[in-house]
């Protein structure tokens, strides 16, 4: 009999490794705390206007991901985004030579997880903040529903390094060893929104700046609806530094920065999200890590790389692994 696996986290890795799985026959099962799946690829949505406020494109290097990717455009939830890219530095604007292909999830930022997602069985709105291995196997616990009436053989975490070191330290000392070596950055994000169109001759702007790091016009994206919206984000060390700012405060200090290099919100809506765990990966690259011995895995974007494709390309690779210490005799 195939093992039944519980994958914690319906971010991308995480997807990605129980989409495998379930190819493979096995029997998954995920949870994620949040209200939808996604993870940080994520889009904050108000009355008139949405903006995706994590992940703000990606692209597609590995011929494994660009194949996925490729599927995900003709299941027209991913389209090519080609915006007018300008780059900040030192005082000057200048156009961004970039050639790199930019995809971006459509109508919104969630929506190929979501693809995924549809094909699974998914537990939202469940925190894991316990996982038990007993003689009969691994049994899980919530938060909001205490144990979970489910025996696992297989307990695979798909979450940021700190999240991922709460639940498995003790289990693992590879875990805990991979968790600790790795410094996962916050960033403050900040969303604006216009009644008019601003009139500004770039729709992204990479910034090097002190503070700020980019600047998107979400509106440019294919098939966004809506009032105008922006979204600025900060720099991981500007960040955090000054994680524990209220949301008051770091919109404030944030769109003081973005008036100073000509981007004036004055009169503008506006929203802010604190990511507390947004980048951060391993150098080498573990790829992802499984313990047989322990019935326990690992993946995600701090294991490689740190971007959206590593992140996908880990939860493939950890599917893979398991798949193969179960094939062989
Ligand atoms: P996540 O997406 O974080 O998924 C982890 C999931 O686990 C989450 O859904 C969370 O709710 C859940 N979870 C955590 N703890 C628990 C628990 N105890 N129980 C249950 N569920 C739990 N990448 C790019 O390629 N391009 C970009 O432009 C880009 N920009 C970014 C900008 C920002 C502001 C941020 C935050 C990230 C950005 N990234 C970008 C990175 C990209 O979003 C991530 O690399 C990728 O989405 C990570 O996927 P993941 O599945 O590894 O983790």
């Amino acid at each position: 009999k195939l093992p039944n696996i519980a994958v914690i986290g319906a971010g991308i890795a995480g997807l990605s490794c129980a989409a495998k799985l379930k190819e493979f026959g096995y029997a998954v099962e995920i949870f994620d705390k949040s209200r939808g799946t996604s993870g940080r690829m994520s889009t904050r949505r108000g009355e008139g206007w949405a903006a995706d406020h994590g992940a703000q494109y990606f692209t597609a290097r590995d011929p494994r991901f660009i194949k996925e990717v490729e599927r995900w455009i003709q299941a027209e939830v991913l389209s090519l985004w080609q915006p007018h890219l300008k780059v900040y530095e030192e005082g000057h604007w200048r156009d961004s030579g970039s050639q790199d292909k930019r995809y971006v999830g459509i109508p919104e930022m969630t929506s190929p997880g979501k693809y995924i997602a549809s094909n699974l069985s998914v537990r939202l709105n469940t925190t894991i903040n316990q996982i038990e291995r007993r003689a009969d196997g691994w049994h899980i616990h919530s938060a909001e529903s205490g144990e979970i009436p489910a025996i696992y053989d297989y307990v695979l975490i798909a979450v940021p390094a700190p999240q991922a070191e709460a639940l498995a330290a003790s289990h693992d000392q590879r875990i805990k060893n991979l968790a600790q070596s790795v410094h996962m950055q916050a960033c403050w994000t900040v969303m604006a929104r216009f009644e008019k169109k601003m009139d500004l001759p770039y729709d992204a702007a990479f910034i090097n700046h002190e503070r700020l790091s980019w600047i998107c016009r979400n509106n440019s994206k294919p098939e966004r609806v809506g009032l105008e919206s922006w979204v600025i984000h900060a720099t991981p060390q500007w960040s955090q530094k000054n994680v524990e700012l209220t949301a008051e405060e770091a919109t404030a200090e944030l769109l003081r920065s973005a008036k100073s290099i000509g981007f004036d919100c004055q009169g503008a809506q506006t929203s802010a999200q604190r990511w507390r765990y947004a980048s951060g990966s391993l150098d080498p690259s573990p790829v992802c890590h499984l313990s047989i011995e322990a019935h326990l895995g690992l993946c995600g974007d701090w294991l490689n790389g740190g971007r959206v494709e590593g992140a996908w390309l880990s939860g493939l690779e950890l599917a893979h692994r398991l798949h193969l210490s179960h094939s062989s005799p």
